[in-house]
């Protein structure tokens, strides 16, 4: 049985950001929204829960097991995904249980995802999910699915991102990383020609290369390039400037950006275009990948939209 889970490419849109400064600096920035795809499973973590979850169901698994820590996108993904897959889903959550469970949590626990609160020193042994780390438990009947969606089959699903579209007039294409799984399809996908650029939003992760390099089993390709400059004091860190970024970013373009991921890339792009960095003519295409639940965890009223 090969079964092919949908995208949803339906609501996929390539909108125009017209700043001022891709005027004066004569390139063109086109946004690609991933964070319009489906309204839970959003941006990036369908694509690469997509062929973890058909492998799952493919091999007739009644339950799948993932991990996150208690505001990550990729834990409400894997569980509303499993709900609209009929599979159960077990979420092995960073940290003790909180008193009074995020937005993110309770809204995968309402979708019926079972969570398992582990030490942060437990988890990181575990995120990856590689088979012997449950041997012991009582995991046996999962199918496993690394963090965030890690790992080649989230490769296979990202690299299915940039076939919506016609994007072949773009000379450079951009996305944030965290796991580097997005940017590794990507660039799988991108023509030679293209230039791929990716923000890591983690500090100084020196190991990024060769987790990339592993993750597309092969070298890394000459057309891509990781910029280390825009993570704004580590993962899930912000600033007022970020943050007052963002709102900017809204009131021009009408586009919501997450303060985890989003927010960094379009604040390093935006700041690459006024440094002269992309030549004139250059055209770039931003990839929105999703992950607006997780302001919800910021205090309201910092963000207008
Ligand atoms: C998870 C996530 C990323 C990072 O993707 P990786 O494949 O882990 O590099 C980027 N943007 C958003 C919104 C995310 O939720």
């Amino acid at each position: 049985m090969d079964i092919n889970l949908p995208i949803y490419p339906g609501r996929l849109t390539i909108d125009k950001v017209e700043f001022c400064l891709t005027c004066e600096n004569r390139v063109k920035l086109h946004i690609l929204r991933l964070d319009k795809i489906h309204p839970v499973i959003s941006g990036n973590k369908w694509y690469k829960l997509k062929y973890y979850m058909a492998d799952a169901i493919n091999k007739g698994f009644k339950k799948i097991l993932t991990f996150g820590g208690a505001y990550s996108n990729h834990i409400v993904a894997a569980a509303c995904a499993a709900k609209e897959y009929n599979i159960n889903a077990t979420g092995i959550i960073r940290g003790e249980e909180p008193a009074v469970y995020s937005h993110t949590l309770s809204d995968a626990r309402d979708y019926g995802m079972e969570l398992h609160f582990i030490s942060r020193n437990e988890y990181n042994s575990v995120k990856r999910g590689a088979e012997t780390d449950f041997s012991n438990q009582n995991f046996k009947e999962h199918y496993l699915i690394p963090e965030g969606g890690y790992g080649r089959k989230g490769v296979m699903g990202a690299a299915e991102i940039l076939q919506n579209k016609d994007i072949s007039s773009y000379t450079h294409i951009v996305t944030a990383i965290g796991t580097g799984t997005t940017i590794a399809g990507i660039v799988k996908s991108a023509s030679p020609g293209q230039k791929v650029l990716g923000m890591s939003v983690m500090k100084n992760n020196s190991a990024l290369p060769v987790e990339i390099a592993s993750l597309l089993g092969d070298a890394l390709p000459d057309n891509l390039q990781i910029i280390q400059d825009y993570h704004f004091g580590g993962y899930a860190k912000k600033s007022q400037l970020l943050l007052d970024f963002m709102n900017r970013f809204y009131r021009l373009s009408n586009i919501p950006l997450d303060f985890v991921y989003t927010g960094k890339l379009m604040f390093g792009i935006s700041e690459l275009i006024s440094k002269g960095y992309f030549p004139p003519g250059s055209e770039i295409l931003a990839i929105h990948t999703g992950g607006l639940q997780g302001n919800r965890s910021l205090p309201s009223g910092i963000l207008e939209f």
